[in-house]
Parts: C-alpha cells; structure tokens; sequence
C-alpha cells in the first residue's frame, strides 16, 4: 500500500513508542518492555469495531459512525463507562498495515464515518495506518479522544483526521487530580484543541448535514460539577471561535459502573444542574447538541467482552 509517510518516517513514528512522551503524561518508558499509564505496548489493541447509531447527528448520519474502540487509555477517570476495556487491555493486536486493511473494512461497510474512540495513545501507528488509505476511505475520519494530547503526536495526524471529538472535561485542577489523575489535564487540554483549530479551521458540512472537517468538543456534565462545567464552557468561549466549532453537551453521566466512595458519583445528574450548564452555553452563543438529561442510561454504552468483536450489520 502507498503511504503519505515514508519508511524512514513510519520507523521513526514507530520508534515513539521506544521512550514513550506520546501524550502529556511523559511517562518515558520503553513500551515494548514496560507500561505506562495508558497500560499498551507498541502495537494498537482493539476491542470492538461497530456501527453506532448513538454519535453526535454530524458524524453518525442516517448510517451510523463505524466506531473503532481502541483499548487502554491515557486518562483513566475513576467513573469510565468504558472501563471494561479502558483500564485493562483486552482485544487483537493490530501492526500498522492491518490497520490500514481494518479502516478499509470498515468504510467498505457503509458507515457514515470512521469513528477512532480512545486512539491517543495509538497515535503514531494510526497515523501510520490512515496515511496508507486515507484517499481510498471516502468517509470523514473522525478523532474521538479525552482531549489530553500533546501537539508534537497530533502534528502526525495532519491531513489524516477530518473532524476532532476530543473532550474538555475539567476547569478545575483539583477536580481533574481527583477523577482522572492528570492535575495539568486543562492546560494540555486546551493547547490541544488550540492547535486542532490550527489545523483544521472552522468547521464545514456538506449538504445532508454532515461534517466534513471541523471540531467537535464534547463535555460531559458530571453531578456536583455544575460550577466546573461552567468555567470550561466559559473557558473553551476565550480560546476558541465559537461559531467555529461545535459543542456536544452530555448530560448521560450514570453511576452504574463507578464502584469508589465519592458522594457525587454514585448519583445522577439532575436537571437542574445540566439545564443550568446549558442555559450558559446558550448565552455564550454555542452550537450544538445538548441532549435532554433522559438520555442517562447504560444502554447508551456497548456491550464488550474480553475478545475482539466486529460487527458492522
Ligand atoms: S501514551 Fe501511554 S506510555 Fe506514552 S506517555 Fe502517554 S500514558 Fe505514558
């Protein structure tokens, strides 16, 4: 297969993975020999590969987004809806070339979109992996990811990912220490979805409604943090364009799958609290999806399992 990168520049993404600094966690460690806190080695592991109709309109379509749930992850919130694969590894190895044959897969299906969840961690073999067929795709390639990246890995996605749905979950420090471990998670955060605005500009939809490139961010309303959701919502309002982007307001926060002690966790979000946090990003002038708190159900998550699973019907 032909690739927008060279051998000499996929060994050397390849090689990333060798003292690992990919995301902003810097652990520094030989993944090949050891793991960090994302838990993977050098090859991407995926647990499921889908078609899900539960994305936002954009990038979901009348056909689905064809979702690739990528394992482990480089965040690690203590309330993780996907934590059945999130925090363990579990699922098939994939090298950079059947990769490549797996996205080919999966647009040759029919989906609307092809929806990478949780790819940071991955991201040199993915870029490796898109810029063998990312003109033979046809679909937007969609960047679905907690939003704590460093500049320097989203640079090899350049020209390969068409619309970012990265998360900016956190104001406060303290709150993002205590829930995802990662004290710095706005700064990095923001820095990020600064230079996915770089990268890609305002966004753009073609005739039926769906994004062809732009930016997406995603915020999940999570009870007790009404206050935090505000600041982020005023925060993302200074450092990006707001009609440049689009924001997904989530309200579907559920306790089913938090097992610690915090108080606020182990109930659901009221609709007070999420009507307050929209009723401010109506007043900052945001566009979006804001989905009613009624959505808040664990149906909303797929099911997985210890093993691969793809099913595209
Ligand atoms: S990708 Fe994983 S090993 Fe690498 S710096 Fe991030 S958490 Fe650490």
């Amino acid at each position: 297969m032909h690739s927008m990168y060279n051998i000499d520049e996929v060994n050397r993404m390849k090689n990333m993975y060798d003292q690992c600094n990919i995301c902003p966690r810097g652990c520094g460690i030989d993944r090949k020999n050891a793991v960090g806190i994302c838990r993977s080695g050098p090859k991407a592991v995926i647990s499921r590969v889908s078609r899900h109709m539960y994305e936002e309109p954009a990038i979901c379509g009348a056909r689905g987004a064809g979702t690739v749930f990528f394992s482990g992850c480089n965040l690690g919130c203590i309330f993780c809806q996907n934590s059945m694969i999130s925090q363990r590894i579990v699922g098939k190895e994939f090298d950079e070339n059947e990769l490549a044959e797996l996205f080919l897969t999966v647009a040759a299906s029919g989906v609307s979109s092809l929806d990478l969840v949780t790819p940071t961690h991955f991201t040199p073999s993915i870029a490796a992996a898109l810029s063998m067929v990312k003109d033979k795709l046809g679909i937007p390639v969609v960047w679905n990811s907690g939003g704590y990246e460093s500049r320097e890995s989203l640079a090899l996605l350049h020209g390969l990912v068409d619309v970012y749905l990265p998360d900016f979950k956190y104001y406060s420090p303290e709150i993002s220490a205590k829930y995802s471990h990662a004290a710095d998670y706005r700064e990095r955060a923001e820095e990020a979805l600064a230079f996915m605005y770089d990268m890609l500009g305002e966004v753009r939809f073609d005739s039926h409604g769906m994004m062809k490139k732009g930016i997406i961010v995603r915020h999940l309303v999570l009870p007790g943090q009404r206050k935090d959701s505000i600041a982020c919502l005023r925060r993302l309002a200074e450092i990006l364009p707001i009609k440049g982007i689009r924001l997904s307001l989530m309200s579907q926060y559920t306790p089913d799958f938090y097992r610690g002690e915090d108080k606020n966790l182990l109930r659901r979000l009221t609709t007070f609290e999420y009507e307050s946090v929209r009723a401010e990003a109506l007043r900052l002038g945001f566009e979006g999806y804001m989905q009613a708190p009624s959505s808040a159900s664990a149906e909303y998550t797929p099911d997985f399992c210890d093993t691969f699973s793809i099913d595209l019907s």
